[in-house]
């Protein structure tokens, strides 16, 4: 009963293991058989899908498990070129999840607004800092937010074109499903950035 509500179930091509489809990656060949990953879920056709390790779909890459899955040949993909895929669209997600928090008004920018968004400090959720805020800066701001859960990784000019306002080094989310979502995002963007 409880798959009802996690929507569709789907098995990594390569460890098998069962998951709700949002969880795993989904590839798809493209018409001139190129391997194309479908962060979104959103492309056409028929899909194959590994688990977010980089062990189950570098050895997809590996045993062409993706031609299989597809029963057409696809050509070989990098490994390389699919972190870089990985990269960009984990990215789009977290600029495009970060537009709708500021729009839904659980995302607080500026410094002043923080500051008094921290004196309730059941309400936040946690803090981004951009990775390059001048370093003392950033260290006067840890001891301000001190006992909320600060998340690193992205830079100004990234959460300032997703904020949509003038110069941005942090935001604050306040606590909600979103944010939730969000910081999960920031989190598997953090994780394909360091690898290979
Ligand atoms: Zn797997």
């Amino acid at each position: 009963m409880i798959q009802h509500y996690l929507g569709p179930q789907r098995s990594c091509i390569v460890c098998r293991t069962k998951l709700p489809a949002h969880e795993l990656l989904r590839f798809v060949c493209s018409p001139d058989a190129e391997l194309v990953l479908d962060y979104r879920h959103k492309l056409p056709g028929r899909g194959a899908y590994t688990c977010c390790k980089p062990s189950c779909y570098a050895k997809a890459l590996d045993t062409h498990a993706f031609a299989r899955a597809f029963k057409r040949p696809c050509k070989p993909a990098s490994i390389h070129v699919i972190v870089q895929q990985l990269r960009t669209q984990v990215l789009a997600k977290v600029v495009s999840l970060l537009g709708m928090a500021r729009k839904s008004g659980i995302a607080v920018s500026g410094q002043q607004a923080i500051l008094h968004a921290l004196r309730r400090p059941r309400e936040v959720a946690w803090v981004l800092i951009a990775d390059d805020m001048a370093p003392a800066a950033a260290e006067k701001f840890q001891r301000q937010v001190h006992e909320i859960s600060v998340m690193r990784g992205i830079d100004k000019q990234i959460l300032t074109q997703a904020l949509g306002s003038g110069e941005r080094s942090a935001v604050l989310l306040k606590k909600s499903p979103l944010a939730q979502a969000l910081k999960r995002e920031l989190q598997r963007y953090v994780d394909v950035m360091g690898e290979v």
